[in-house]
Protein backbone atom coordinates (compact mmCIF):
# COMPACT_ATOMS: atom_id res chain seq x y z
CA UNK A 1 0.00 0.00 0.00
CA UNK A 2 1.49 3.27 -0.78
CA UNK A 3 0.45 5.55 2.00
CA UNK A 4 1.90 8.64 2.38
CA UNK A 5 1.02 8.73 6.28
CA UNK A 6 2.35 5.40 6.88
CA UNK A 7 5.66 6.22 5.46
CA UNK A 8 6.04 9.14 7.25
CA UNK A 9 5.12 7.20 10.22
CA UNK A 10 7.84 4.61 9.63
CA UNK A 11 10.42 7.80 8.54
CA UNK A 12 10.54 6.75 4.62
CA UNK A 13 9.42 10.49 4.13
CA UNK A 14 10.78 13.32 6.36
CA UNK A 15 7.80 15.74 8.37
CA UNK A 16 8.64 18.20 10.68
CA UNK A 17 7.84 16.06 14.12
CA UNK A 18 6.58 18.16 16.69
CA UNK A 19 5.48 15.03 19.03
CA UNK A 20 5.61 11.15 19.05
CA UNK A 21 4.90 8.71 21.70
CA UNK A 22 4.49 4.72 21.33
CA UNK A 23 1.39 5.03 19.37
CA UNK A 24 1.48 8.12 17.15
CA UNK A 25 3.33 10.78 16.05
CA UNK A 26 2.24 14.92 15.60
CA UNK A 27 3.94 16.53 12.39
CA UNK A 28 3.39 19.69 11.07
CA UNK A 29 0.71 20.20 7.61
CA UNK A 30 2.44 20.73 4.54
CA UNK A 31 -0.55 23.02 3.82
CA UNK A 32 -1.08 24.80 6.73
CA UNK A 33 -4.41 26.88 7.13
CA UNK A 34 -2.73 28.28 9.79
CA UNK A 35 1.30 28.77 11.39
CA UNK A 36 0.77 25.49 14.30
CA UNK A 37 -1.26 23.26 11.65
CA UNK A 38 -0.74 19.98 13.09
CA UNK A 39 -1.80 16.52 12.32
CA UNK A 40 -1.74 13.53 14.66
CA UNK A 41 -1.37 10.10 13.33
CA UNK A 42 -1.75 6.94 14.25
CA UNK A 43 1.39 4.63 13.45
CA UNK A 44 -0.52 2.04 12.39
CA UNK A 45 -2.95 2.48 8.97
CA UNK A 46 -6.65 3.21 10.13
CA UNK A 47 -9.16 4.44 7.92
CA UNK A 48 -11.40 6.22 10.36
CA UNK A 49 -11.53 6.80 14.15
CA UNK A 50 -14.48 5.22 14.66
CA UNK A 51 -12.60 1.98 13.82
CA UNK A 52 -10.30 2.24 16.59
CA UNK A 53 -10.73 -0.24 19.75
CA UNK A 54 -11.56 1.94 23.25
CA UNK A 55 -7.71 1.69 24.08
CA UNK A 56 -6.14 3.36 20.83
CA UNK A 57 -8.82 5.77 20.84
CA UNK A 58 -7.84 6.56 24.25
CA UNK A 59 -3.80 6.56 23.03
CA UNK A 60 -4.96 9.24 20.04
CA UNK A 61 -6.60 11.67 21.80
CA UNK A 62 -4.44 11.74 24.94
CA UNK A 63 -1.47 12.40 22.23
CA UNK A 64 -4.43 15.02 20.61
CA UNK A 65 -5.04 16.82 23.84
CA UNK A 66 -0.97 17.44 24.31
CA UNK A 67 -0.51 18.66 20.77
CA UNK A 68 -4.04 21.09 21.18
CA UNK A 69 -2.22 22.26 24.25
CA UNK A 70 1.39 22.73 22.65
CA UNK A 71 -0.65 24.76 20.25
CA UNK A 72 -2.23 27.00 22.68
CA UNK A 73 0.75 27.49 24.45
CA UNK A 74 2.85 28.49 20.90
CA UNK A 75 0.18 30.48 19.76
CA UNK A 76 -2.43 31.37 22.38
CA UNK A 77 -5.34 31.40 19.97
CA UNK A 78 -8.80 31.94 20.79
CA UNK A 79 -9.48 27.91 20.62
CA UNK A 80 -8.02 24.93 19.10
CA UNK A 81 -9.49 23.54 16.19
CA UNK A 82 -10.21 19.44 15.65
CA UNK A 83 -11.03 18.01 12.43
CA UNK A 84 -11.08 14.29 11.52
CA UNK A 85 -12.49 13.60 8.09
CA UNK A 86 -10.14 11.40 6.51
CA UNK A 87 -11.17 12.55 2.83
CA UNK A 88 -7.92 13.00 0.85
CA UNK A 89 -6.11 11.02 2.54
CA UNK A 90 -7.15 7.38 3.50
CA UNK A 91 -4.60 7.07 7.11
CA UNK A 92 -6.53 8.60 10.25
CA UNK A 93 -5.22 11.79 11.31
CA UNK A 94 -6.35 14.72 13.60
CA UNK A 95 -5.77 18.28 12.23
CA UNK A 96 -5.23 20.71 14.39
CA UNK A 97 -4.94 24.33 14.48
CA UNK A 98 -5.26 27.41 16.03
CA UNK A 99 -8.36 29.52 15.72
CA UNK A 100 -9.33 32.90 16.36
CA UNK A 101 -12.75 34.57 16.66
CA UNK A 102 -13.68 36.04 12.41
CA UNK A 103 -11.36 33.33 11.19
CA UNK A 104 -12.40 31.23 8.49
CA UNK A 105 -13.37 28.40 11.06
CA UNK A 106 -15.78 30.95 12.83
CA UNK A 107 -18.98 29.26 11.63
CA UNK A 108 -18.12 25.91 10.58
CA UNK A 109 -19.62 23.45 10.02
CA UNK A 110 -22.40 25.49 9.20
CA UNK A 111 -21.05 28.30 7.18
CA UNK A 112 -20.24 25.44 4.98
CA UNK A 113 -23.61 24.11 3.87
CA UNK A 114 -26.75 25.57 2.96
CA UNK A 115 -29.19 25.97 5.59
CA UNK A 116 -30.96 22.45 6.08
CA UNK A 117 -35.16 22.00 7.58
CA UNK A 118 -34.33 18.69 9.30
CA UNK A 119 -37.01 16.84 11.21
CA UNK A 120 -34.98 16.46 14.88
CA UNK A 121 -37.41 14.43 16.28
CA UNK A 122 -36.93 11.86 13.53
CA UNK A 123 -33.27 12.21 13.85
CA UNK A 124 -33.27 11.88 17.54
CA UNK A 125 -35.27 8.57 17.04
CA UNK A 126 -33.47 7.13 14.34
CA UNK A 127 -30.20 7.88 15.58
CA UNK A 128 -31.72 6.10 19.23
CA UNK A 129 -32.35 3.20 16.88
CA UNK A 130 -28.71 2.91 15.85
CA UNK A 131 -27.13 3.07 19.25
CA UNK A 132 -24.78 0.97 21.11
CA UNK A 133 -21.74 0.38 19.54
CA UNK A 134 -20.68 -0.83 15.63
ZN1 LIG B 1 -1.31 4.53 6.12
Amino acid sequence: MDCVLCRIANGEIVARRVYEDEYCIGILDTSPCAPGHCLVVPKVHVDKFYDLSDDEIAKLFRAVKTVALMIRKAYAPDHVCMFARGGRVSHLHVALFPSNEGDGVSGFPQSNYPEQSVDLEASAILLRGAGTGG
